[in-house]
């Protein structure tokens, strides 16, 4: 039995808690964290969760959970286009994790190296239509006994890594150098977030709001509209408030902050209000808006910070993406410098590109038809592979996940 004091509250690590050499090896990581927060919260760190209870704690090791939550607040679901199936394919999330591998697909030659492998995340979902049977003699079946014979939970990040905000197609548009870029098929949400803080806490509570993703317009950050006024209100039996007493009606200096939230961040940044927010009932409200949010969407355009040939440029992001230089449909001496990319199947998008005033179109896939539309609409097009221009999901999930999970060992496949 050991007890360990931070400034705040008294942590007693039981004797029952059976700690590996490597999580104890943590714990001065753990303690350095501790010292900084209120009893009642839990955090994760690299590689483990530590939660206080009370004046209890314990320790547990990472779950595949811890992952999965990591990634869906990066690549919300909810931004999952109706017809996808991302998501979980084949759990347990709630089991320990050491070993994730990262694949675009789960190909066969996966079920001969998974044994130790804790989660498998991909981009294509393994499960997409519904199944009527499951036979071992078939290539799924044998995927799906592989994952349940080793235990392995399996994750796809499909749709939401493509369209949202940092995802795939931010990622090809950095490796073409692109700058000023916005989404080809912009889609998103925004809410309005209105709350009442006593005065002294107003800038902890909008810092909270801001760290949890709200108050971003554009290329500001931290953007909240604050007024002054008073709050009343009358605790009663059973409350305990932050200020005045029971019975008594209280009239206090507060703020009204406004700000704005993207409708997938909504549940996490009200998270942070209540933890950030002193009062015991936070009074705010959420509002819909109207405004147009082009937060997330499929595909990217932006300009080359210097006009290159469309050959030259397709050139460049071959080399990028490792794959052999595709036939550059149109003009491929032609100047350009705004360029449109999408990732995968793009070739419906070539409209989208143009309008955008793209010159150059470049993607994975595209149909005769789209393509000859395109050229006879002026654009420079080149088609580089479904598998090539979406190849870089794995170095960048991987990339991802070892930098938060650095205990973690991460496989690419
Ligand atoms: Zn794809």
């Amino acid at each position: 039995m050991c007890s360990l004091r931070c400034s705040q509250c008294c942590v007693r690590l039981g004797s029952s808690n059976v700690f590996h050499s490597e999580l104890r090896d943590k714990l001065g990581l753990v303690l350095g964290h501790l010292r900084s927060q209120k009893t009642g919260y839990s955090w994760f760190l690299p590689d483990i969760t530590f939660e206080t209870q009370g004046k209890g704690a314990k320790l547990q090791c990472m779950q595949r959970g811890d992952v999965v939550a990591f990634l869906a607040e990066r690549f919300p679901p909810s931004l999952a286009e109706p017809w996808d199936r991302s998501g979980l394919q084949v759990g347990p999330l709630q089991a320990p994790c050491q070993t994730v591998a990262v694949a675009l697909d789960f190909d066969l030659h996966w079920t001969s190296c998974l044994e130790g492998v804790d989660l498998l995340i991909t981009h294509h979902p393994l499960l997409f239509r519904p199944l009527k049977q499951v036979l071992p003699e078939t290539p799924l079946g044998q995927k799906l006994a592989t994952l349940l014979r080793y235990g392995t939970a399996c994750y796809a990040i499909h749709t939401p890594y493509d369209v949202a905000q940092g995802g795939l197609g931010e990622v090809l548009a950095e490796m073409l150098g692109l700058v000023n870029v916005r989404p080809l098929a912009p889609r998103g949400r925004l809410l309005k977030l209105v709350v009442y803080i006593p005065t002294d806490h107003v800038d902890g509570v909008a810092q909270a709001l801001f760290a949890a993703g709200a108050g971003r317009i554009g290329r500001y950050g931290h953007c909240s509209f604050r007024a002054a006024g008073t709050g009343t209100f009358l605790p009663e039996e059973g409350a305990h408030p932050f200020v005045g007493q029971v019975g008594q009606e209280e009239h206090v200096a507060e703020v009204r902050l406004e700000t704005i939230v993207p409708a997938e961040r909504l549940a996490a940044v009200l998270a942070a209000m209540r933890t950030a927010h002193p009062y015991e009932e936070v009074a705010y409200d959420v509002y819909a808006l109207e405004n147009e949010a082009p937060l997330h969407g499929l595909g990217r355009v932006g300009d080359l910070p210097m006009p290159a040939s469309a050959g030259e440029v397709a050139e460049r992001f071959a080399q990028a993406l490792g794959c052999s230089v595709p036939r550059v449909e149109g003009e491929p001496t032609k100047e350009v410098r705004r360029v449109a990319v999408c990732g995968g199947s793009g070739g419906e998008l070539w409209r989208a590109a143009h309008a955008a005033g793209a010159e150059l179109y470049l993607t994975g896939e595209m149909g005769y038809h789209h393509r000859c539309a395109a050229v006879e609409a002026g654009l420079v097009v080149a088609v580089f592979g479904h598998r090539e221009t979406e190849r870089p999901f794995v170095d960048h999930i991987a990339r991802l996940v070892a930098e938060r999970f650095p205990a973690l060992k991460v496989v690419k496949g």
